[in-house]
């Protein structure tokens, strides 16, 4: 039974089949990489739900394949739950290196928060995981990682604003800190992707 993924980053495609695996025997994962180039949408969605989806039919359409598609992002409180869905361009489009546009977010959303006290730079993680069968079968589960943004960017790992966020679960250490384990073990994604594997399990078996 083969299943895409999709994603062009080969550490969500290696979470999923770990968590799959230990579900189904028979699953081979397969990433955009790995299919012939389709088109992919303008993940243009108000929610994280929407996107997930949109991704998910356009890969069943292009590929005939039962897809899995992720969307995620950070919530924070102070801002009304931005940049929520924009979070991967909230300091405008990409330009150059994913690792020149997670800094840029990164500094204006310290910017942003600069005058917020302490106790008010609550937050969460999102993540929405969607599957859609090629008998046009829908499910979406989501996930969601509580924590708060300091003042200050700390630790090497993870990507994105984890220099910036310490989950309640692992007070003391920003999820940049954590091993991939660890994070894989309380993140919104890891929450996700291991409710929605056993239902993918059941609804390919
Ligand atoms: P995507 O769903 O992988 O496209 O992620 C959207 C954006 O949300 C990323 O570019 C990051 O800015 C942010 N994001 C999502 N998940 C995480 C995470 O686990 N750590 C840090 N940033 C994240």
């Amino acid at each position: 039974m083969k299943v895409l993924v999709a994603s062009r980053n080969a550490k969500k495609l290696e979470e999923m089949r770990r968590i799959l695996a230990e579900h189904m025997t028979t699953v081979e994962v397969v990433g955009l990489d790995d299919v012939t180039p389709f088109d992919e949408p303008v993940e243009d969605q108000p929610t994280f739900e929407g996107n997930a989806l949109l991704k998910a039919r356009a890969g069943v359409v292009a590929t005939g394949l039962p897809t899995l598609a992720d969307d995620s992002g950070l919530c924070v409180d102070a801002l009304n739950g931005m940049p929520g869905v924009l979070s991967a361009r909230w300091s405008g489009p990409a330009l150059g290196s994913k690792d020149g546009q997670d800094d840029r977010n990164n500094e204006l959303l310290l910017a942003q928060l600069n005058d917020v006290p302490d106790e008010r730079r609550t937050a969460h993680f999102a993540c929405a995981v969607a599957l859609v069968l090629p008998d046009g079968r829908e499910l979406v589960v989501e996930g969601r990682m509580d924590g708060r943004v300091i003042r200050e960017v700390r630790g090497s790992g993870g990507f994105g604003y984890d220099v910036l966020f310490v989950a309640d679960d692992r007070p003391g250490l920003t999820t940049a800190e954590l091993s991939r384990e660890d994070k894989d073990a309380i993140s919104h994604r890891g929450r996700a992707l291991r409710e929605i594997a056993p239902l993918v399990a059941d609804l390919l078996a």
